[in-house]
Formats: structure tokens, sequence, C-alpha cells
């Protein structure tokens, strides 16, 4: 990752604002094992290396230059924390590292954001203070490492959980299995010997019998079944938040700003294995522009790139709901997977996309007038045990069904449709 700034610029302000400190201060001179042993071994690399002292202290800007950039590496491999985003903690990690370059006022998360942000001129004062706060960084990286440790051990113990819960239903349900494998031979048994015996009333009622009991044990199994989901999907809807914090790490589409097509199709996965086990069906939208070609030929390529930067920030204001999930399903396509809704709302809120392209108006530069477009859109909902592809197929085939229409309108996948 490229860093916001210009590291020698800093490593030079640096310099004169630390000039004559040195962070380790001068050492005593002692046994020189004793003395390799009392360095850290980081540090000691360090002070081999510098040549121009007898003390072989470790000046400073070196070494605050070294806890920065071990600093940044945290950040760039921060993973999220519960309700903090990784964005969020890289951005912590940054700013402790600016602070210890540049000495700017270092992150806290006590402080009300007009605090936060301090105006220039009281950044640029800061600066030239240039005090580093090393017990507040020691307080801030103890308290981050504990809010890691129980996020880790919280996150750990769900799985554990919901693991445990599978082995023990599975067994729960074996030993059931069992016991009636064991009556019903032996039911079966008695109606064998019944036959054998020829006598008619006999034979009646032991099948009566087997019949009544096989009509338990299937019920009764159903109702175990149904049960074993039960208990499973609510021990599973924990793990829910942490799939849905997933798509917060996910790739983002660098002309559009909404997700990329990986990003996708990783998620529609997990919309169908979801939907699988909460029977809670979502519905997929794809969305093209019309007459886009015309577009790049009549203005160029980069208005065109333009026209679609818009397409997609209009969507991306319309679909702002924590389960939307807005992406670049490939060239001026989008794809949109809108959890748990019905048809008709589906096709309400597709209503409402359509209408906002409709409204937009792109200006580009050496183009007199704004440009207009519209789009055609293609829904499906998902089926009960439908695979992934045969829900985007449908989807797509809907679309193109709305392109062979006319343009500038919306379908839905005909056998939905049959079954509203
Ligand atoms: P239709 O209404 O049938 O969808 O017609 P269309 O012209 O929109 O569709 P067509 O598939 O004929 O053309 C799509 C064009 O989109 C072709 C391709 O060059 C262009 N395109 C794809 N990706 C980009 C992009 O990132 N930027 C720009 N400017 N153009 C793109
Ligand atoms: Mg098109
Ligand atoms: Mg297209």
């Amino acid at each position: 990752m490229q860093s916001a700034f210009d590291r020698d610029a800093l490593s030079s302000r640096l310099r004169l604002a630390e000039r004559g400190r040195m962070i380790f201060g001068k050492r005593k001179k002692k046994d020189p094992e004793s003395e390799a042993e009392s360095l850290p071994p980081s540090a000691e690399v360090i002070a081999a290396g510098n040549h121009d002292s007898d003390d072989a202290v470790v000046p400073a800007e070196v070494a605050l230059d070294f806890i920065a950039e071990m600093l940044r590496t945290l950040g760039e491999n921060s993973f999220s924390v519960g309700p903090k985003a990784v964005a969020e903690i890289e951005a912590f990690f940054e700013g402790w590292a600016r602070h210890l370059l540049v000495g700017v006022r270092p992150p806290r998360e006590d402080i009300d954001e007009s605090d936060a942000k301090p105006s220039k001129k009281n950044a640029e004062e800061e600066e030239r203070t240039a005090k580093r706060d090393l017990p507040g960084l020691r307080r801030a990286l103890r308290e981050h490492r504990k809010q890691e440790v129980g996020y880790v051990t919280t996150s750990l113990n769900d799985f554990r959980e919901a693991s445990w819960a599978f082995i023990g239903s599975l067994r729960r349900s074996l030993t059931v299995e069992q016991t009636s494998d064991r009556r019903l031979g032996h039911r079966m048994r008695r109606l064998e010997g019944a036959v054998r015996g020829g006598e008619a009333d006999r034979i009646k009622s032991e099948a009566q019998e087997t019949v009544s009991l096989l009509t338990e044990f299937l019920n009764d199994r159903g109702a175990r079944h149904q049960a074993q989901i039960a208990e499973m999907a609510a021990r599973l809807e924990n793990l829910r938040d942490e799939l849905d914090s997933v798509r917060a790490n996910a790739a983002i589409d660098a002309v559009t700003k909404t997700y990329n097509r990986a990003s996708f199709d990783e998620q529609i996965e997990r919309e169908v294995d979801l939907a699988t086990l909460f029977g809670k069906r979502g519905c997929l939208m794809m969305i093209d522009i019309d007459h886009f070609k015309w577009v790049n030929d009549t203005h160029g390529h980069p208005c065109g790139d333009e026209v679609l930067r818009s397409v997609a920030e209009t969507l991306n204001r319309c679909y702002q709901r924590k389960d939307d999930f807005v992406a670049r399903y490939g060239g001026e396509e989008f794809s949109i997977v809108l959890r748990d809704i019905s048809l008709p709302v589906a096709r309400d809120v597709a209503e409402r996309g359509m209408d906002a392209v409709r409204r937009l108006e792109v200006n580009f530069p050496g183009v007199e007038e704004p440009i207009r477009v519209t789009v055609s859109i293609g829904i499906a909902r998902l089926r009960s045990g439908e695979t992934t592809r045969s829900w985007i197929e449908r989807a797509d085939r809907a679309l193109y069904q709305a392109k062979d229409g006319g343009r500038d309108c919306i379908e839905v996948d005909p056998i939905d449709l049959a079954d509203a």
C-alpha cells in the first residue's frame, strides 16, 4: 500500500524536530555481553550498524522510523475486530505512525469529532512541538490487542459451539435411529411370524401395529430433523454477522466504486447458503445501461467512463440498505442482490433505481448538452433449492427480455411470475 505522504520529507522534518534527542539515550559503558542482552534485538541491530559513535546509541529518528514502520505493517495486515472495520484499524495504526514521525495529534477513541480533526494551524503547531506520547501508544496498543483477543476468542467459541451442537445432534439422531431400528425390526419379525402362521386376525392386528409404529417413526423423524435444523440455524445466526462483515472487506471496482465481480461471486454464494439455512429468499437484479455503445462512439471512451461512474453512484445511493449489495457484473452491467425480499417489493425497488437513472444528467467537458441514459432491469427471486448459476441465468434472461421489449423497463423471470 502506498503511504499517504512523502516519507523522505517527513524524515528530514523529523530530523530537525528531534535533533539531539535519543530515544534510548546514552548507555553506560558496561561489559559488552550484558549490554547486548539489555537491548531489544531490533535496536541492537540498529546500534550495531551505527559506526559514527563509540556510544553506539540508537538515534531517535531511526528508532521512531522503525516503530512507525512496524505500526504501518500491523495496520496494513489488520483484520476487522467486531464492529471495527479494517479501514478504521488501519487508520488507527497510520495515525500513530504519523504521530511518531511528525508529531501530529495521535488518534484517540475517547474524544469527540471536533477534537479529532484539529485545524490545519493546530496541526502545524503540534508538528513543531513534536512531543511523542509513547506511554499513550503503549496503552492504545494494549487496548487494541485486548479487543483483538476478545473478538477472536468469542468468534472461536461461536464456531466451537456450532460444531459441538452439530456433533451432539448427529449423535442424538443416531442413537434414536438405532432404537427405532430395533423396535421396528422386532415388529417386522412379529408380522413375518403372523404371515407364516396364516391366521388372518393376527396378520391384520400385527400389520396395523406395524403401520402405526412406522407412522410414529416417520413423524418423529420429521419433527426431529426440523428441530435439528432450527437449532443449527439459531446458532449459525451468530455467524451471520461474521459473514456480513466480510462484505466490508470485499474488493471494490476501481472505476465505479461498487463491489467488483469477484466480490459479487462470493456474495451470491453466501446468499444462497443463507437462504437454504434460514429460508429467507432474496431477489437478484441485473441492470444494463441501454445503448451505452452509442455514448462511447459519440462522445468518446472517457465520457463513457464518466457516465458509467455516475450511473454506479446513483445506484449506490439508491440501494444503501445494509443488506443490499451493488456490484459491477461486467462492462456496463450491474447486479444487485436484495436479501429477504418479496417479488412485488423488489419490483418497486427496481423501479426506484430505474427512475433515479432516468433523472440523471451527466455533464462532460466538451459535450454541450447533459448526457442522459436509461437502464433495463431483469429480476429473479431465488427458488427453493436453486443453484447460484440458475438464479443468475434467470435474472439475465429477464434482462434480455427487457431489452427485447424496447429497453428502459423491468422484466421479472416468467417462472417467478407464474408462482406469484
Ligand atoms: P444495449 O442497450 O443492448 O445494452 O446496448 P449497448 O450499446 O449498451 O450494449 P453493447 O453490449 O453493444 O455495448 C456495450 C459497450 O460498453 C461496449 C463496451 O465497449 C462498453 N464498455 C464496457 N466497459 C466499459 C468501460 O469500462 N468504459 C467504457 N467507456 N465503455 C465500456
Ligand atoms: Mg448495454
Ligand atoms: Mg451489456
